[in-house]
């Protein structure tokens, strides 16, 4: 935050002249009707717009604090947050004559001119935040710069100057006390402490979880809640991480570290065996800001797909990092969305990225994971449906499994099947060779025809049989069916869609890329297209879903990936019917052969639906199961 760390803050006088430009020429009486507001008032209602709650107050002072390049950030509040809010930062601190003008309405040290806004390095820039606040509550500033041997304070709403403030260390201390004491209307929307504390804790985590870098601490009523030390290894990352959502999450978590042309992804993300039934824990940074972007969630949906069961949900903590002119932030009071110059290319670099970094989830790293817990609620992950879900299947005429929901397309398993038979009936490969011990080591015996057990270096080994073979299987399908390229095949009947105009204009744009995906598609008219080709994979498929999805894809994110989406859960229902069954008995050999694949197989640490494949218990795990040694 080079450029904070002096404020020079800029004061743009408002012009009265513009509000009277539209005033009515003729009128009766010679009183204007059109008043100009007073300060005070224009500052609440910009209040209305970014300060919602308690933990708006946070937000906006903790951001004020990393901007002035703080490393130490102390946030104390009573009573959620409504009595008093309390920020201390040993950042640059302000000088004398600062403290008014950051009172004022837009006044900012952090931008100048028009090309200052099109590169914002800065949490804040609008120069707001500090008078709306001031404007709705009571309000005290102190603050101090390093070389100064006395600090300042100013009391806001007070007409005072600033007068000096002895015993104050280096930084600035804003202090919020009655929050809406002056807004009633505002006030009636508080909620209860707990809630409006849950508010500025989840608050807190984010702005934590993006600055890493800076020390925390969050007290309520005096009580130390948080205390996170700074750091920006991955070993401070993850203790922080472990901190703030719990260890289970971050032990499941395996690193993402990619960058390329001028975009950096650094993060984590969570194994899809711990997936959520909700989007809570879905961190995602742009340049350390948390945002909520379509083109991100739709990036990482898409990584996921595969792995993750239907209806669950991906946890992750990602921060990308891009040069600030690519990225616009000016498009949100609060900032919480942006809007990126090139979002093709983005939602390319993340889900390119992503999905690297879940097929590297070779089984052995889940030996940090703690899943393997006899008495833990660590299980959990795998959703009801499934652990309800019987090892048989559906008939095949359902074209699904079990209750899995699914898109409303009846493929005849059967028959799609039976062209890769020959690829289901594959030679079990050679066992492995006998003097380096491989990662899941070597059958001991099957179990109720369902586990497989195997003892390796670390101990025991236990693999769903029937998870694990549908993943290498699935697996295989995929290469096999990639690598025949997308074979497309007439409609019997051609399928004429009534569209948008700018549907129409897409679909004759991308006539190639369509093409690509084996849809063969040509337009009407204006407003109608006609579906001349399909997949041939997908001939069963409700074709107009599937067309009007990519369509819409397109134009959105510029790419689409419904077409191998779906033919993958085509590909996933053959495979489950293509694999070995459970209560069937398998040979040693059979069960080596089967180990040596999940261990050969991208992503064979879980299965289809993501639910895990195999699990490692080892000897420590099995002597405290026995007491032993202790
Ligand atoms: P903005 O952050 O958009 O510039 P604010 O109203 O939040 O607007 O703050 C106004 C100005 O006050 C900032 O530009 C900065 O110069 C100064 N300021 C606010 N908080 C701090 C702080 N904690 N440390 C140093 N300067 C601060
Ligand atoms: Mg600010």
């Amino acid at each position: 935050m080079a450029g904070c760390n002096r404020p020079v803050i800029l004061h743009f006088i408002f012009q009265p002249e513009f509000a009277r430009v539209n005033r009515p020429r003729k009128r009766s009486s010679n009183v204007s009707s059109i008043q100009q507001l007073p300060s005070h008032l224009v500052n609440q209602i910009a209040a209305g717009e970014v300060i919602e709650r308690p933990a708006s107050v946070v937000k906006e002072l903790v951001e004020n604090s990393i901007d002035a390049g703080a490393g130490h950030i102390e946030v104390e509040v009573d009573n959620g947050g409504m009595k008093l809010i309390r920020v201390r930062d040993d950042g640059a601190g302000m000088i004398r004559d600062d403290l008014p003008l950051a009172l004022a309405r837009h006044a900012t040290s952090k931008i100048r001119s028009l090309d200052d806004l099109e590169a914002i390095a800065s949490m804040g820039f609008r120069g707001e935040a500090l008078p709306s606040i001031a404007s709705v509550s009571r309000m005290t500033i102190r603050s101090r710069i390093a070389g100064d041997e006395r600090g300042w304070s100013l009391e806001a709403r007070s007409e005072q100057s600033p007068a000096p403030a002895s015993q104050v260390d280096q930084g600035t201390t804003v202090e919020v006390r009655d929050l809406f004491y002056n807004v009633p209307a505002r006030k009636k929307f508080l909620r209860t402490e707990r809630t409006e504390f849950n508010h500025i804790e989840s608050l807190f985590k984010s702005l934590a979880l993006g600055n890493p870098q800076v020390a925390f601490r969050l007290s309520h009523n005096r009580k130390s809640i948080y205390q996170l030390a700074p750091g920006q290894s991955d070993e401070a990352e993850r203790q922080r991480l472990a901190r703030l959502c719990g260890k289970e999450f971050a032990s499941s978590l395996t690193p993402v570290d990619e960058s390329r042309d001028g975009l950096q992804l650094h993060g984590w993300v969570a194994l899809p065996t711990f997936s959520r039934s909700q989007a809570d824990m879905q961190y995602f940074f742009v340049n350390r800001r948390l945002v909520r972007d379509k083109v991100i969630t739709h990036a990482v949906r898409q990584a996921y797909q595969d792995v993750l069961f239907h209806g669950r949900h991906p946890a992750y903590v990602l921060c990308l990092s891009l040069d600030p002119r690519m990225v616009d932030v000016n498009v949100h009071p609060q900032k919480r969305e942006v809007r990126f110059r090139n979002s093709r290319q983005v939602h390319d670099f993340l889900y390119r990225s992503l999905h690297r970094a879940l097929a590297e989830v070779e089984p052995d790293s889940q030996r940090h994971s703690p899943a393997f817990a006899l008495n833990t609620g660590s299980m959990a992950a795998a959703d009801s449906t499934l652990s309800q879900q019987p090892m048989e299947f559906a008939p095949v005429s359902t074209g699904g499994i079990g209750q899995v929901s699914r898109p409303a397309w009846r493929p005849s398993v059967a028959d799609q099947a039976a062209a890769y038979g020959q690829l289901l009936e594959q030679p079990p490969t050679a066992p492995a060779e006998a003097s380096v011990a491989p990662p899941l080591g070597f059958a001991l015996a099957q179990l109720k025809g369902i586990y497989i057990l195997a003892e390796n270096d670390a101990g025991l080994v236990l693999v769903d049989m029937h998870a694990a073979h549908e993943r290498i299987v699935y697996e295989r399908l995929k290469i096999t069916n990639a690598s025949a390229g997308i074979v497309s095949q007439p409609l019997l009947v051609p399928l004429t869609l009534n569209v948008s105009q700018q549907e129409a204009d897409e679909v004759e744009s991308e006539l190639q890329t369509l093409a690509g995906l084996g849809l063969k598609l040509e337009r009407l008219s204006h407003e109608q297209i006609r579906v001349r080709e399909v997949p041939a994979l997908l001939q069963r498929a409700d074709i107009e879903k599937l067309v009007r999805d990519v369509i819409s894809d397109l134009m959105e994110f510029g790419r689409s990936e419904r077409v191998e989406q779906w033919a993958n859960e085509i590909l996933a229902t053959m495979a489950c019917h293509g694999s070995v069954r459970a209560h069937r008995q398998l040979s040693l050999e059979e069960m080596n052969s089967l180990l040596r694949d999940i261990e050969s197989t991208e992503r064979s640490g879980q299965c289809n639906h993501g639910r895990p494949t195999w699990k490692q218990l080892s000897l420590e795990q099995l002597d405290r199961l026995f007491l032993r040694g202790q």
